[in-house]
């Protein structure tokens, strides 16, 4: 190990925020229409104490003071996206509008930077043909390397047919799709109230999680056989369960209990989705996921500014892995996913 031999750092799951989304979270954690979960959500990143005030200034700056905490930390690239649940809280017309100026800062952000950034574009599910539309204009003239939708919007989540002219579009743009966690759908959350247990340590990885596997049961990747799913925090859990998956869904083909798919749920896995490590500084689980999915399928995330980045890049510094694994999971699949080349 020498911290010489890395060359560049690559962090993919990066979050900011544009000032006007904000002031709509405000309204809707007002209003006594707010879901469970986003309502619990609401302390945390709209809070008064320090924590949070500093987390949501970090959120808001694309410019200079990002661009130093990276020279800080050892990060040469951000991919940054909106951060969870961006325009997901919202009424169609509202998330539409607030989709394209969020995508309209980030361009600009990247512009001014553009060899210490690059964008992942927003677009509201809400509003399904919008979506598809905003994600070419952000793809083709905007320059973003792919897209983010924060998991279920209003509980729901895009297997549902209804959502697939996103899929159709980021099929024919072949780009990207950072599925990231938010709270647990309106449907499943209240268990998860209790304990904390609605948040990132566990919450969101089971709600993410699940739409994953909607998506891989549901057959949206034999109609669209370019799309590539990311996902966060390790895989949100899915490396480690790819077998069982396997196994008892074969179980349930055999017993009338579910159709059969043209391949098993890991063959979709291994195909269409690739990983990050935000937030899972865990030598086994890294190993885990090397060993299951491949090292190809792995990429370094800081999750800027929710952890600490300084110790996301002690953990990959030092773990124990080859220098040439190493490179891969802080660069080179990243420039390959997200086509980076221009940076
Ligand atoms: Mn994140």
């Amino acid at each position: 190990m020498s911290i010489k031999k890395i060359v560049k750092r690559i962090a993919v799951e990066e979050a900011f925020v544009t000032e006007e989304i904000a002031q709509e979270w405000k309204k809707v954690l007002a209003s006594k229409f707010v879901e469970p979960g986003f309502k619990m959500m609401g302390h945390t990143i709209l809070g008064e104490d320090p924590g949070a005030r500093m987390v949501h200034s970090r959120l808001l700056d694309v410019g200079a003071g990002r661009i130093a905490q990276m020279d800080k930390d050892g990060i040469d690239l951000a991919v940054l996206s909106i951060t969870s649940p961006g325009v997901q809280a919202f009424d169609a017309v509202t998330a539409t509008r607030l989709a394209k100026d969020a995508n309209d800062v980030l361009a600009a952000a990247v512009a001014a930077n553009p060899t210490r950034l690059a964008g992942l574009a927003a677009v509201a599910p809400q509003y399904p043909e919008g979506a598809a539309q905003e994600l070419e204009r952000a793809i083709r003239s905007l320059g973003m390397k792919g897209f983010l939708i924060n998991s279920h919007t209003h509980g729901e989540y895009l297997d549902d047919q209804k959502y697939w002219p996103i899929f159709e579009a980021a099929n024919a743009l072949d780009t990207p799709l950072y599925l990231h966690p938010r709270e647990p759908s309106p449907s499943m959350v209240a268990p998860f109230l209790d304990y904390g247990l609605y948040f990132a340590g566990f919450g969101f990885a089971v709600e993410t999680s699940l739409h994953a596997m909607r998506l891989i049961m549901c057959g949206v990747f034999d109609k669209y056989p370019k799309l590539k799913i990311v996902l966060g925090h390790m895989g949100e859990g899915l490396p480690f369960w790819l077998q069982r998956l396997d196994n008892r869904y074969l179980l349930q083909v055999k017993i009338g209990a579910v159709k059969k798919m043209a391949r098993l749920p890991s063959e979709y896995f291994l195909e269409h989705f690739v990983v990050t490590t935000s937030g899972v500084m865990s030598a086994p689980a890294l190993k885990l996921s090397i060993e299951v999915l491949g090292v190809d399928r792995i990429m370094f995330a800081a999750d800027y500014p929710y952890e600490s980045v300084e110790e996301g890049v002690r953990f990959l510094d030092t773990v124990d892995i080859t220098e040439k694994q190493r490179v891969q999971i802080y660069a080179t699949n990243a420039e390959r996913i997200f086509r980076l080349a221009s940076h």
